[in-house]
């Protein structure tokens, strides 16, 4: 029954909430989710079966975007889904950064990555864990993905590029949600024939034996061993924002082939390292 609830509550609000993307679009986060649920060790994906609602049926993709779909019914969750600092800086610091509007600490992407790999480290350490791990483990594979879209670490008063209306080829569009979709869309209709598993099989294949392989063991490492490390993804986000996403790009503007070619290979970056890291921190969590 409650599963049922879930499921309802999830369709629903997510028909209501289909005009507008927050974090990467539906397709982003499905592709990090199932970059990350091939790279779980054996315990992990024990783990995540088990907690995965039954819908779901042991696919972690199809229920990335739950945390996007309930957002009108938690608005408590609305500032979780990203972290954005002053203008123009560059640089992302914990202190100053990570806060609602109304100032409380920590509520933002990387806060919110911490707290939901903290409740999740109780599915080892007690039988009855006073959190629902379901929604932890929803939460955190979403956010996983959110804090890799360099704009969901953008600049605070233009809304991490949300108030930057332009041009995506002929369509009127804002720049957040070019990088949230019409990047991947526009990818995936150019080259591969609109299949998203194309698309991330490739990313795979550059992940295991391509481009990325030799960098794979850096992307998976936290510093001073802590289980999950989203400060790190977060300054390397507004990096890009800055050097990618923002660059040379002005209100009004049409943006078509030549910022298409150039920040693609930054998308495909940033949804092969968010599939590996969730997956590296997942196993951490279980392992
Ligand atoms: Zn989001």
């Amino acid at each position: 029954m409650e599963c049922y609830k879930f499921q309802l509550v999830a369709i629903v609000s997510l028909v209501l909430l289909l005009p507008s993307t927050h974090g990467w679009g539906k397709e982003g986060h499905a592709i990090v989710c199932k970059i990350a649920q091939s790279r779980l060790s054996d315990a992990a994906a024990d783990a995540v079966k088990q907690l995965l609602p039954a819908y779901a049926q042991n696919d972690l993709s199809s229920v990335c975007s739950w945390a996007d779909s309930v957002r009108f019914y938690t608005r408590w969750s609305g500032p979780l889904h990203f972290a954005d600092s002053p203008d123009k800086l560059c640089n992302y610091d914990f202190d100053r950064d990570c806060k609602d509007q109304s100032g409380v600490k920590g509520r933002c992407v990387v806060g919110a990555i911490g707290n939901f790999t903290d409740q999740l480290l109780t599915y080892k350490t007690k039988s009855n864990s006073e959190y629902n791990l379901t929604q932890s483990l929803l939460y955190l594979s979403h956010f996983m993905g959110d804090v890799h879209q360099p704009l969901h670490v953008g600049f605070t008063s233009d809304k991490g590029g949300n108030t930057i209306e332009v041009r995506w080829f002929r369509k009127k569009e804002n720049l957040h949600h070019i990088w949230d979709v019409s990047i991947i869309e526009t990818a995936e209709e150019k080259y591969y024939n609109s299949n998203m598993d194309d698309f991330t099989a490739d990313l795979q294949k550059n992940i295991t034996k391509g481009s990325w392989a030799k960098e794979v063991k850096g992307w998976e490492t936290c510093d001073n061993n802590e289980v999950s490390c989203a400060n790190v993804y977060a300054s390397e986000g507004i990096k890009e924002a800055c050097e990618y996403a923002y660059k040379d790009v002005t209100d009004g503007e049409t943006l078509s082939d030549d910022y298409f070619e150039s920040r693609l290979p930054v998308v495909q970056l940033r949804l092969a390292q968010g599939g590996v890291r969730l997956a590296a921190t997942l196993n951490r969590i279980f392992g």
